[in-house]
């Protein structure tokens, strides 16, 4: 089996899996409680979120534990944007993003869409001139989780906080944490968000870190807890696991990435001599995710593959029931393009052999088709 969906979720590492298990056996108590075990409890998630916060340069940074970076998402829209101000949102966002902001459209509220430039960039030059005193609320995605270009946040930061008296900038940094540097000092974000999903982490944990004076609202009413933010029992097995997840990949972030790098490089040399489109930058993306456009429907070549055990997406696994694709539109791509795409997304598991295999079993499969009408001319 060679699994290229990495972008949509990965495998959960193993001893990540053993440790989550073993944790909620022995310290299942719940972190509200006020005896000594429910207080050690409490005490770890307290320390989670301080190691979030070291992994991420944010030292005076608070730290919201979420089901899901979509909730955190939602949290961040719901919180910051104001109605009595308007709302800029990268063009090329995460679903968790664009539909929460054309929700918030519909409620009244101001929200504006940043065009993205053809290699899958947010526009900075648009985004300068729709940025002036007026606009409260900036979100725009660190790496596109579709074509793996990555935004230039800290340069998009400092042309926020020059064009802008007081706009709150956040940042879906999903596709980035422990695969580049997101030292949020750095980058000069206000709010991040991130997935334990994406880094061989469990399912279900998510995360909002923002700075601290920011006007956070509650999101789901109940016992308070998570800072009264998003009321629920804590998760704090699956935080646990999440942390040692994120250790693992930042103790490997460079070796990872340079592993990632060679992979890309390679699938693009391979595929050099057939008829495909490179939806993106080869050098300044993101090498852990590769969106390529062929003469055919990418559903089909996605199922051509799936017959030899190979796994990859046609864009974003969360867009998966939607017709066309919002983001290589918003690039400029045509409808073959469109249609014909599929993404190939690597985790530092995947080999260079794996590269070889697929590009041998998607040049057949093209060969077969060629000349039958799902092939476009
Ligand atoms: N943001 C980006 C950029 C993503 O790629 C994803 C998942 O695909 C999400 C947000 C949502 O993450 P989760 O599955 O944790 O809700």
């Amino acid at each position: 089996m060679i699994y290229f969906d990495n972008a949509s979720t990965t495998k959960i590492f193993k001893d990540v899996a053993e440790f989550m298990c073993v944790y909620s056996q022995e310290n299942f108590y719940n972190p509200s409680g006020i005896y000594s075990k429910s207080i050690k409890v409490f005490s770890d998630l307290e320390n989670a979120k301080n190691k979030l916060r070291e992994y991420l340069g944010a030292d005076d940074f608070q730290v919201v534990f979420t089901a899901s970076a979509t909730e955190a998402n939602n949290i961040a829209l719901s919180s910051f944007a104001q109605k009595n101000k308007k709302i800029l949102i990268g063009g090329g966002e995460h679903s968790s993003i664009y539909e929460t902001a054309q929700h918030l459209k519909q409620q009244g509220f101001d929200v504006d869409f940043v065009h993205l430039t053809t290699e899958g960039k947010v526009d900075v030059d648009d985004l300068t001139n729709k940025l002036n005193d007026s606009v409260g609320f900036v979100s725009i995605m660190h790496v596109n989780n579709e074509t793996g270009a990555v935004n230039d946040i800290a340069n998009i930061a400092k042309i926020i906080k020059n064009k802008t008296k007081n706009a709150i900038f956040h940042c879906d940094g999903v596709q980035a944490f422990c695969k580049i540097n997101t030292n949020l000092k750095h980058l000069g974000v206000d709010a991040y968000t991130v997935s334990s999903h994406k880094v061989h982490g469990p399912r279900g944990v998510g995360a909002l870190v923002f700075r601290k004076e920011l006007p956070i609202k509650t999101f789901i009413f109940g016992g308070g807890q998570e800072q009264n933010i998003r009321s629920g029992t804590e998760n704090v097995a699956g935080i646990m696991a999440f942390l040692m997840a994120v250790e693992k990949m930042q103790k490997n972030l460079k070796s990872n990435f340079e592993h990632a790098k060679i992979l890309k490089a390679r699938l693009l040399q391979n595929l050099g001599d057939i008829n495909f489109v490179l939806n993106g930058n080869q050098e300044n993306d993101s090498p852990y995710i590769v969106s390529l456009s062929f003469k055919t429907k990418g559903e089909v070549l996605l199922h051509m593959l799936e017959e030899e055990e190979i796994f990859v997406s046609t864009g974003s696994s969360c867009n998966s029931k939607h017709k066309g694709n919002r983001v290589l539109t918003e690039m400029g791509k045509d409808k073959t393009s469109t249609d014909g795409n599929i993404r190939v997304s690597f985790c530092e598991n995947n080999t260079e052999e794996e590269v070889d295999i697929f590009c041998k079993v998607l040049k057949e499969k093209l060969d077969k088709i060629k000349g039958l009408n799902i092939w476009k001319k």
